[in-house]
């Protein structure tokens, strides 16, 4: 057939660009990057092969072959793996530009391009580092179970690339990398050595390359094929054996993240099924990572990958996680629907759960300054736990930090330290939740509480809307927001003279219809006023909230708090007295009203209104 040229997609095209002009440190993680895919691909084949042998075609000598050619200055990175059909080389190596793709662009922009090529391989897109060594690279490919579908892809890196069909009797890919004059170290065996220690030594299937070697006479040489990598699949070994640095190590290769992670989770499940467990808690987020991506653990029977992210081994809010868990019970055969629904896994899941959230504990526990790092990316998922899995509430509320009217800015507490610090007669936890600490720290709502001694947690994600309500307790402790009327208030008795304030509260009332009651505050030192949410009513952040995401457009009323011990209140309720019903009065009354709405940080309904209130305030004032 002829040859086809075509066009890459244009993302993909500043992609290369970027990759063959700026690229220029750490250039080596193209081979880790490429023998990667050779794994990736043999996984495939093997997974592929349980449910229909014909793709075996009698080759299962799982191999991923170097072959260097110094005198042509070349590399070929050889794989017995799925392979490819014409349609996928178009698809996966030319016209479908990843979702990472932009980011990784948008990334590199931000950062010094020249010193983290080493992030490519989290953005899907790692073939293309290729280029970073190679001017010319030629992909020879056949899929698995169809001997005459060989297709040959060229490309220079510069825009285009071309297709034939090629005959390719063993099934796989051979990538071929030109090397450029100044890359031409990569065709040097003892450099490859050195790379696939350095990159790639977890790697399962033995990578292979010819070496020359002593023959058993003198003098004489003779060609062996060597095993470059140690193959060990780290979560077979025992715990004690493995050095810090391997998991470290293991965990870069399995999950792209350049960070090292805050801790590792490796045991041996063991009991009526055995399974083995390598999990790692990421020290924060990588700078790929989506909330969309699918997550979750490598799931492995009896060392062959079955599915490389597996939803059914956690929970939604530990998507978090990585490793791998290796199945000695569940069978080979299975397909990925009756995994989902098969007992055991749930039962994997269930001690998974716990020993991570163990793990997550002892982090806590014992390296602050990391769980705090981890908590900052990460705790938005534990809350989410916290509401959703109610088996292992308690334990994922320990692991919650919060800032409070206690902890300065940047530090935080844990429920169970906030209990520790509780004076005498206090009997709730109380929290107010709103867009920043800066913002909350201010309200009027805390005065009381500030002057009482009670500590208040001071909560700014949107999450903790959702979150705290459906706690309601911790160790038999309530948990209350301090903007809800109901909610316990550290002054307890009603002032003695209530009594004379009853006539001008009811007459305020009928002037704000924004309001559904006026009543005393025990609440204020130092504010004239304040609103709380009435029972069962949304509370001001939480409809600020449902508002931005367009669930809501009318606001709920609220009840006004004065403080009857502030002059603004007591004068006024004096002139109320003298000449009620007038004009003055509602004036000032709706003042206290629009004082109290700017103070939770909502809008005013009408700020012309009020910008005319406090200028004749302003007038009265400067007349005197
Ligand atoms: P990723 O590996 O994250 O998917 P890459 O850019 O490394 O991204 O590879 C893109 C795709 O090209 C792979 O997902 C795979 O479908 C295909 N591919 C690359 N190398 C091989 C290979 N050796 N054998 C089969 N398919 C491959
Ligand atoms: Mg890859």
């Amino acid at each position: 057939m002829a040859t086809e040229t075509m066009e890459f997609k244009t993302e993909l095209k500043q992609l290369l660009h970027l990759i063959t002009h700026s690229l220029y440190s750490n250039r080596e993680i193209f081979l880790r990057e490429l023998v990667s895919n050779a794994s990736d691909a043999i996984n495939k084949v093997k997974f592929d092969s349980l449910a229909n042998e014909d793709k075996l075609e009698d080759n299962k000598d799982w191999k991923i072959r170097l072959i260097p050619d110094a005198k042509a200055g070349t590399l070929t990175i050889s794989d017995n793996g799925i392979g490819m059909s014409r349609e996928s080389v178009i698809e996966h190596l030319g016209t479908i530009a990843k979702s990472g793709t932009k980011a990784f662009l948008e990334n590199l922009k931000q950062q010094d391009v020249k010193t983290r090529p080493d992030l490519i391989g989290q953005f899907g897109v790692g073939f293309y580092s290729a280029f970073m060594v190679a001017d010319k690279v030629t992909v020879i490919t056949r899929p698995a179970g169809s001997p005459t579908d060989g297709v040959t892809w060229v490309s220079d890196g510069q825009g285009e690339f071309s297709l034939e069909s090629s005959v390719k009797p063993d099934r796989g890919t051979d990538v071929i990398l030109h090397l450029k004059e100044d890359a031409k170290e990569y065709a040097q065996s003892w450099t490859l050595q050195n790379l696939v220690k350095k990159y790639s030594d977890f790697i399962e299937h033995p990578i292979v390359m010819e070496v020359e070697t002593e023959g058993e006479n003198e003098g004489e040489k003779k060609v062996v094929e060597e095993v470059l990598n140690s193959q060990t699949a780290l979560w077979l070994r025992n715990k004690s054996e493995v050095k810090p640095e391997e998991y470290e190590a293991f965990y870069q290769q399995i999950t792209n993240d350049s960070d090292k992670p805050a801790r590792v989770i490796h045991y041996t499940a063991e009991g009526n099924n055995e399974f083995r467990v390598l999990a790692f808690i990421p020290s924060k987020k990588p700078f790929s990572y989506t909330w969309e991506e699918p997550q979750g653990m490598k799931l492995y029977i009896q060392r062959v990958l079955i599915m490389d992210s597996c939803d059914g081994l956690l929970p939604p809010y530990l998507r978090f996680i990585r490793g791998i868990v290796d199945s000695a019970d569940l069978p080979l055969n299975i397909s990925r629907e009756l995994l989902q629904n098969n007992p055991l896994l749930e039962k994997i899941q269930k001690n998974l759960v716990r020993n991570i959230l163990e793990g997550l504990e002892a982090l806590k526990n014992t390296d602050e300054e990391k769980y705090l790092a981890f908590f900052d990316d990460f705790g938005v998922m534990l809350k989410e736990g916290a509401s959703r899995d109610w088996s292992n509430k308690e334990k994922i509320v320990d692991l919650l930090l919060f800032q409070s009217t206690k902890t300065e800015p940047g530090k935080f507490t844990t429920l169970a330290e906030y209990l520790t610090r509780m004076p005498e007669g206090q009997k709730d936890i109380f929290y107010l939740i709103g867009e920043s600490r800066e913002l909350i720290e201010n309200s009027p709502l805390l005065e009381a509480y500030k002057a009482k001694g009670w500590e208040v947690l001071l909560c700014t994600e949107p999450i903790d809307e959702m979150v705290l309500p459906s706690l309601r307790e911790y160790k038999t402790k309530g948990l209350k927001a301090i903007d809800r009327s109901e909610t316990e208030t550290p002054e307890t008795e009603a002032p003695e003279n209530a009594e004379e304030f009853k006539p001008f509260l009811d007459y305020l009332k009928t002037k704000l219809p924004d309001v559904t009651d006026v009543r005393l505050s025990k609440r204020l030192t130092e504010s004239a006023s304040c609103l709380v949410a009435d029972k069962d009513a949304m509370t001001a952040h939480y409809e600020r909230l449902m508002k931005k995401m367009g669930r809501l457009e009318e606001s709920s009323k609220r009840v006004l708090e004065v403080n009857p011990t502030h002059p603004a209140v007591t004068l006024l309720n004096k002139l109320y007295a003298k000449s009620p019903e007038s004009d003055q009065v509602t004036n000032l009354g709706k003042l206290l009203y629009e004082q109290a709405v700017i103070a939770e940080g909502s809008k005013l309904h009408d700020p012309a209104g009020f910008s005319k209130r406090v200028n004749d305030l302003m007038v009265l004032a400067l007349e005197k």
